[in-house]
């Protein structure tokens, strides 16, 4: 029977760069992957063209993975994004930087990241198997000892990472299987919830699609708690859909509408859409004043061109109750001030996104309080790493999930070979 000394379950972003790392670190190594490839879920990132990481630095990068960011430093402190782009980089994949810092393979494909890593398993010697779902993984007296597949073989090694994923996109394979195995090692598992997912809204804007493809730029989004505090804004484009909200955004609040839903015990949510969030409220009713004297004799909607997208504007009229072809100077200051309320402060409600499987990360995992931030090693299984998105951390897109995948692998495969050349050596 071969036996490893490190044993990958799952050939995806952070488990290729686990193999590769064990074995960078002198183990012989294998991955088990259910898919017939690897790297199916890497290959659809970042719309086919991989956003592989951030080229900004550690606090930042941790500040935008607002799930248990801080859980990742002391992997960080080890190997950190500029170690990925020297990884690329000394591999021969050119990387380009585009906008917030994300990071891109020159070629504008997420093939030339996948073939770069299995390019260096190759070399490496790291054995795959694949068509080879894992049906559990094997512990003898508190340790882990290998995994049992499906088809009844069984692999051994002296230390076993899972890298299975969390639960978003299944049809790329993470199906969410390592979860119960984690839980048969002691782990607790954080509820699970769709993160960097649309939001959904039963507004009657939203069902009748009054906005439905409308595009604002450049807005503020914010989550609203019970006592109308904001939760949280982000500044960044949005897009109306026939369920809901949509866009960039949007994707980074919809962890805070989960959030502050669980948190307030709800099943609703108030979110509060500022147009214009470069000036003040003031500097808008001044603007709004201004026009009212300069262009006062010009129907409304055509005095008031311009300063939102017209779609919306024409919505914003109707809310305020201002009627589009009559002149702007005849709106009365009451009306006048609503408008601009909507403009700045249009609140609706939300009640969730759509579901984990539509979502592009899972928030909630296995608990990281119960994983060594420095190694990646369960703290009750000894031989048992794990690694990924499986773990309870979760970021922005923008780079953030690939980051801290490709990282808690590297920590996971280096501590496991050292952990099982220690091992075969008689060390421990
Ligand atoms: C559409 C989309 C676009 C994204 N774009 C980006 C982006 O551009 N940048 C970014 O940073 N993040 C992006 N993400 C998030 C990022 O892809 C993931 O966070 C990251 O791939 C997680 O890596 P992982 O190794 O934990 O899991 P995965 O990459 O999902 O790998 C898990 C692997 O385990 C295998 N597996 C599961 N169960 C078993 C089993 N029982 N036996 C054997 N094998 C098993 C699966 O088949 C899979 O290959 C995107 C996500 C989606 C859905």
């Amino acid at each position: 029977m071969t036996k490893y000394d490190v044993l990958v379950v799952g050939g995806g972003t952070s488990g290729m760069m686990a193999a590769i790392s064990a074995a960078e670190h002198g183990a012989k190594v294998a991955v088990v992957e259910k898919n017939k490839t690897l790297g199916r879920k890497l290959l659809v990132t970042g719309g086919g063209r991989c956003n592989v990481t951030n080229n900004r630095d550690k606090e930042e990068i941790i500040s935008h993975i607002p799930g248990n960011g801080r859980f990742l430093y002391s992997a960080f402190y080890q190997y950190d994004n500029y170690d990925i782009m020297e990884f690329f980089k000394s591999n021969g994949v050119v990387l380009k930087e585009e906008d917030h810092g994300r990071m891109f393979p020159i070629t504008d494909k997420s093939r030339t990241i996948l073939e770069a890593l299995i390019g260096i398993m190759d070399r490496l010697e790291i054995a795959i198997y694949a068509e080879a779902p894992v049906e559990t993984l094997l512990f003898d007296e508190g340790k882990a000892i290998g995994v049992l597949l499906e088809d009844g073989r069984s692999i051994h090694a002296s230390c076993v990472i899972v890298s299975t994923g969390g639960r978003a996109m299944p049809r790329t394979g993470s199906t969410g299987d390592g979860y119960k195995w984690a839980k048969k090692a002691g782990h607790t598992i954080e509820p699970l919830y769709p993160t960097e997912a649309p939001v959904t809204s039963d507004e009657s804007f939203i069902q009748e699609k009054t906005l439905q493809g409308l595009s604002l730029r450049d807005i503020a989004l914010s989550v609203l708690n019970k006592k109308s505090k904001k939760v949280i804004t982000h500044q960044m484009d949005m897009i109306f859909t026939h369920f809901g909200i949509s866009g960039p955004a949007v994707l980074r609040c919809s962890m805070f509408v989960h959030q502050t839903m669980k948190r307030d015990k709800t099943q609703e949510v108030v979110m509060s859409l500022d147009a214009l969030p470069d000036i003040s409220k003031g500097e808008l009713t001044q603007q709004l004043q201004q026009l009212i004297k300069n262009d006062g004799d010009k129907s409304t909607k055509n005095a008031l061109k311009g300063l939102v997208p017209e779609r919306y504007l024409l919505f914003a009229l109707e809310k305020a109750d201002l009627d589009e072809n009559t002149p702007l100077k005849q709106a009365t200051p009451e009306k006048v001030t609503q408008l601009i309320e909507f403009i700045k402060d249009f609140r609706f409600t939300a009640n969730g996104t759509l579901p984990i499987e539509k979502a592009f990360v899972t928030g909630g995992g296995i608990n990281t309080k119960e994983v060594n931030p420095k190694t990646m090693e369960s703290k009750f299984t000894s031989g048992l790493f794990f690694t990924g998105e499986i773990l309870d951390y979760n970021g922005y897109t923008g780079g953030y999930n690939i980051t801290g995948a490709f990282i808690t692998g590297r920590i996971a495969g280096m501590h496991a070979a050292e952990a099982a050349l220690a091992l075969s050596n008689g060390l421990s």
